[in-house]
């Protein structure tokens, strides 16, 4: 048994960063990883999946070439193998930055194996066990591989093994119109894939409002890709030239051909062989850790943060999560998970910007709320760059005046929508944006005409 001050199990976006913060102060840090340092983000998440919407935009600029004036002589065509290479390239760059900074920080032990709870205060890490007064648990999520009739016979993807494809898939289809179905699903159609999105609600992406679903399916489907919306998919079967997904649904056929599958119906927590039960850490009934507004589990001494605790399910509220733990143990302050604002990306090409609430959100909130809108066609920015898809919408709170939440569906959105996060992280009134100078042409610089135009939210 060895001793330490600290142990952060796994190497996700809260774990090294706060074992570093540990560390910094003198402190003795075990940190447990039992796959890829970086977690899921690095290896099979944000990094490579935005690596390969890049290679994708690429075709298909490449392919709209002439409606910019710029001549390609002969086909378009997509080179699988060098796309994954790309994408390896700078997954390697990040992993391996992380893991030498690891493997060479003062203070900091780096155990290369699976970690497990012996007691609240011990854990086996594959090689000798260690001790420490102070546990963090950042253990992540994985795919969820539904229990389906057929599926064990069907050589079926899922984020991780996606990314080991180097050939373009015939026909893949994609179970599940959400965040990752999406992504992938444009960016197979755009290397030269048929593509086919099977979503059992009865539109994509069904947490958004309705028009930012149907203006995405509108998006995909202008590419190509088709869409089947109220079909669920309830098993598989194998085919001499390839897998057959039965639907039940009540419009359109029963089944859908194609070469590949890659499941996309959402992720489970790490935290079924982590020997919870021994430390007597408390989980809920979907196996996420349960934690308070400080991220502190049931367990004195322990905390869970990430993925893994089912307060966020993206690298940024992973790493608030560590700035949360690391202000109120380091630094005696008062942060809670529950200050955040919700922010988040879809990265399809236009990508979706999303803060705060969403138009059924701001109803059901009561507030008397008012709505700034307006569509790209009308942006001059996106006219510019020829890429006039999606709308940008804003809520404001009729009496305090602040801003509420936005959609912003269209080019540059995913940087264009941290204007509006940060006011409303300010608590600023609405009319400070709209009387700020914005910078031409951008689309940003929209923002102060939309909230000089707003109208009550019918
Ligand atoms: C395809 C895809 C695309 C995504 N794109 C985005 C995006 O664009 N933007 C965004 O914000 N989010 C995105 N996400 C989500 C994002 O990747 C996760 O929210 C983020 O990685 C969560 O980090 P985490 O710190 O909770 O854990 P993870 O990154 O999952 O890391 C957990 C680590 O713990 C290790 N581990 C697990 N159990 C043990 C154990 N018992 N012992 C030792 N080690 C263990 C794992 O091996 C892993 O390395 C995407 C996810 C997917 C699947």
């Amino acid at each position: 048994m060895t001793d330490f001050d600290a142990i952060v199990i796994g190497t996700g976006q809260a774990g090294p960063s706060l074992a570093f913060r540990l560390a910094s102060k003198g402190m003795k840090v075990a940190v447990i990883e039992r796959h890829l340092v970086g977690g899921t983000c690095v290896n099979t998440g944000c990094t490579p999946t935005k690596a390969l919407v890049a290679s994708a935009y690429a075709a298909q600029m490449a392919r709209r070439a002439a409606e910019y004036g710029v001549a390609i002589a002969g086909e378009i065509g997509v080179d699988m193998k060098r796309v994954k290479e790309r994408k390896d390239a700078i997954v390697a760059g990040s992993r391996d930055g992380l893991t030498s900074a690891l493997e060479s920080a003062e203070n900091i032990t780096l155990y290369r194996g699976h970690a497990r709870f012996r007691s609240p205060r011990e854990v086996e890490t594959g090689a000798a066990p260690v001790r420490a007064d102070l546990i963090f648990i950042n253990v992540g999520g994985r795919a969820r591989i539904p229990e389906m009739p057929g599926i064990d016979g069907v050589p079926y993807l899922a984020n991780s093994s996606m990314m080991e494809i180097d050939f373009l898939p015939r026909h893949l289809i994609v179970v599940g119109g959400s965040y990752v179905g999406l992504e992938f699903g444009q960016m197979y159609r755009r290397f030269g894939s048929e593509v086919t999105i099977v979503e059992m609600e009865r539109r994509l992406v069904h947490r958004e409002d309705e028009d930012v679903s149907a203006a995405l399916r509108d998006v995909l489907e202008r590419e190509g890709v088709n869409v089947r919306l109220g079909a669920e998919c309830v098993s598989f079967a194998k085919r001499d030239d390839g897998i057959v997904a039965r639907l039940d649904c009540t419009e359109g056929a029963p089944e859908v051909a194609g070469s590949h599958v890659l499941l996309a119906v959402g992720r489970r927590p790490n935290t079924d062989d982590l020997g919870l039960g021994h430390a007597g850490v408390k989980c809920d009934e979907r196996g996420y850790i349960v934690v308070d507004d400080e991220l502190r589990t049931n367990v004195p001494g322990i905390w869970a943060l990430g993925d893994c605790n089912g307060r966020g399910a993206f690298t940024h509220t992973a790493y608030n999560d560590f700035e949360v733990v690391a202000a109120n143990l380091l630094e005696r302050g008062r942060r809670r998970v529950s200050d955040r604002v919700a922010a988040y990306a879809l990265y399809t090409d236009p990508p979706l910007g999303r803060v705060g609430m969403s138009v059924s959100e701001a109803r059901k909130s009561g507030r008397r709320v008012l709505v700034g809108e307006r569509p790209m066609t009308r942006v001059a920015r996106a006219i510019e760059k020829g890429e006039t898809q999606g709308f940008i919408r804003i809520l404001v709170d009729g009496d305090s005046k602040e801003i509420l939440g936005a959609s912003l569906l269209g080019t540059g959105c995913d940087e264009a929508v941290h204007a509006i996060l940060d006011l409303i992280y300010a608590k600023a009134p609405y009319t400070v944006m709209q009387r700020a100078m914005h910078i031409h042409p951008t689309v940003s610089e929209m923002f102060p005409t939309i909230l000089g135009d707003l109208k009550p939210l019918d």
